[in-house]
């Protein structure tokens, strides 16, 4: 059956926070990547104190350290998606989400209020939506993506530079 995406105005997302509280979590790191590849990676300073055990553990380690303000990063993030108002593409997107919007707060955000879901996408062609945070070889032989060479999971640059590589797969596998 053919299948046509709703539109290509889309950037992919992904944010590595604090905790998964919705009311504590703060974003600790953001990217963002345009379907031309074009990226952005930033880290915005926080109290280390205030992070989870296991992003204690897991995600402070892999900052390179170089955070800037809240309002600096909304300015840089409104200054690289510039005025299309795209669609964001993140996974486990309802934590993404959230915390993105937090970020903004009462501020103008240069996205669309929708979010798109990759899990979801996942859910309707067939797989298991955990396939890709758990490498999956179901999901890697269906659709060509080689887990492998993408080494530093729960690193947001990372994270989202998977996200487009797979949401462009996924389409050719669903379009065949
Ligand atoms: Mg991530």
């Amino acid at each position: 059956m053919s299948h046509t995406v709703f539109s290509e105005n889309i950037i992919f997302f992904d944010a590595e926070f604090t905790s998964l509280h919705p009311k504590n979590g703060e974003i600790l790191s953001v990217a963002f990547v345009k379907p031309s590849g074009e990226e952005l990676y930033l880290e915005i300073t926080r109290d280390r104190a205030l992070s989870d055990e296991w992003v204690t553990a897991n995600i402070l380690p892999m900052l390179d350290g170089n955070g800037i303000s809240p309002k600096e990063a909304c300015d840089k993030i409104r200054e690289f998606i510039g005025k299309g108002e795209p669609y964001l593409v993140s996974y486990v997107s309802h934590f993404d989400t959230v915390f993105v919007h937090k970020l903004f707060g009462d501020s103008e955000r240069p996205f669309s209020r929708y979010p798109i879901d990759f899990a979801s996408m996942l859910f309707t062609a067939g797989f298991n939506p955990s396939n890709l945070l758990e490498n999956d070889r179901l999901l890697s032989e269906a659709i060509g993506v080689e887990p492998s060479t993408h080494r530093r999971m729960h690193h947001a640059l990372n994270d989202a530079q998977l996200l487009h590589e797979t949401y462009g797969k996924l389409l050719r596998y669903i379009q065949k």
